[in-house]
């Protein structure tokens, strides 16, 4: 059906796209699904034509309207990265995707797209220990500053921050992650759309970045509430099955076209397998991530009621009348699966729990198919130092957990089993 979204005028939802957009079997001998394009580089019609996809890549030409990027080299672009870059736009509704072979190279290259010496990066905390070492410890090699704010400021105090910094005139960008790594508070794009707008200048604009790995692509739309750029870690819930590394960026033609410009020269773009192995995983994507969210109610809501776990960090179970409740209703379509929790002890309980399960593996990472647990403070938030981790809400006691797709009476068996031990 190629780029054809609609039957009768009615638009199809992205699930049901997810198998034949953008790809015309025809181009390929019939093959009902994508080849894999392992080629490294592509040969012209004639020298002509080179000249002319060269041109188009670096700028030095307009498209035509209808025209599409000529294929030149895989580094740049390659059949795989382009389908599924239509594919992934159209959760997300953006204009344009980037993909890339992490989440960390789609993160670094799109920051290093836009910021330069003398510019401000404000970043909500906590956020993934990637991310905030890149953000915190290489960008101020670069000339940029940092400045920080948490999920419990309100609109005023993020304002008092930006004044307290004198950074109205460089604040180039805001940078969040909803819900946050690993204590699953959330921000409110739509406030950091309106401090970006206030600090924005003619010459000067403002962008809102959203790690949207925990809940997206199909139960938050960043893009929707005010947001510039998506990012992804797509070796998570887009890739699935804990079987590959990948990284997207989405936002307008605009900003993506830059983004691109970056990928092109630090040549962090996704290999055709890799963009392969995403187009199979984006198949299940709904269906993966609505079975693990049906799954993650059951076990918080068990957890909640166990005698040795002191709190539950769950977006299902926040209280009405809370300023996170009214940010969940309005941001997020579901709860989503990944659920962390105080153990009641500290370190030496969390590990005891740890060590005792069965079913579900002790590992980093989330969003594949397994359920995963892992213990924040030593692991994944480990470079971030105990007395910022106190700040932002992770304790030796925490654990956290990503559920899967196995069948939640035995992983809740698994869990019961393991806390007994503790
Ligand atoms: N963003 C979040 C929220 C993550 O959890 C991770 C990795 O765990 C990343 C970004 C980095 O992604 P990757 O490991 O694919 O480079």
């Amino acid at each position: 059906m190629g780029k054809d979204k609609t039957i009768n005028g009615k638009e199809l939802r992205p699930e049901s796209l997810m198998m034949s957009y953008a790809y015309d079997p025809m181009l390929s001998e019939g093959s009902i699904k994508c080849p894999i394009f392992q080629t490294s580089t592509f040969v012209f019609k004639n020298a002509e034509e080179g000249k002319h996809f060269f041109e188009i890549a670096y700028g030095l030409k307009e498209k035509e309207p209808e025209e599409v990027m000529g294929l030149i080299y895989s580094r740049l672009n390659n059949p795989d990265m382009e389908v599924l870059e239509d594919r992934l736009c159209l959760w997300d509704n953006a204009e344009q995707a980037a993909v890339f072979d992490s989440g960390m190279a789609a993160i670094s290259s799109t920051l290093l797209a836009f910021l330069r010496p003398g510019d401000t990066i404000l970043h909500s905390e906590p956020i993934y220990g990637g991310s905030y070492y890149f953000i915190k410890h290489i960008l101020p090699a670069f000339g940029v500053n940092v400045i920080s704010f948490r999920p419990q400021h309100s609109e005023r105090e993020v304002e008092t921050i930006i004044e307290h910094a004198k950074a109205e005139k460089s604040l180039k960008m805001i940078y969040i992650e909803t819900p946050t790594n690993p204590t699953n508070d959330l921000l409110d794009i739509r406030m950091c759309a309106k401090i970006a707008k206030k600090n924005s200048t003619l010459d000067k604009k403002c962008l809102v970045a959203v790690d949207n790995t925990f809940l997206g692509p199909v139960f938050q739309h960043p893009l929707k509430h005010g947001a510039d750029l998506i990012l992804y870690s797509a070796t998570k819930f887009i890739g699935g099955h804990s079987d590959l590394i990948a990284g997207v960026a989405l936002g307008s033609n605009e900003l993506i076209k830059a983004v691109k410009g970056m990928r092109t020269f630090l040549g962090s773009g996704s290999s055709p397998l890799n963009s392969w192995l995403m187009m199979r995983s984006l198949e299940t994507l709904k269906l993966r991530m609505d079975k693990m969210a049906e799954n993650a109610s059951h076990i918080a809501t068990w957890l909640e009621n166990h005698p040795k776990v002191e709190k539950v960090h769950y977006l299902g179970n926040l209280k009405e009348g809370t300023e996170q409740r009214r940010i969940f209703d309005e941001q997020c379509d579901s709860a989503g699966s990944m659920i962390s929790f105080d153990i009641k002890g500290g370190e030496k309980e969390a590990f005891k729990f740890l060590n005792s399960l069965k079913l579900i593996k002790l590992a980093v990472s989330l969003g594949g198919t397994e359920s995963l647990a892992e213990h924040p403070a030593t692991m994944t938030h480990s470079d971030i130092a105990i007395e910022e981790q106190h700040l932002m809400g992770i304790s030796d006691k925490m654990v956290r957990l990503s559920i899967g797709v196995e069948n939640f009476n035995d992983i809740i068996l698994d869990i019961d089993q393991a806390l007994s031990i503790v």
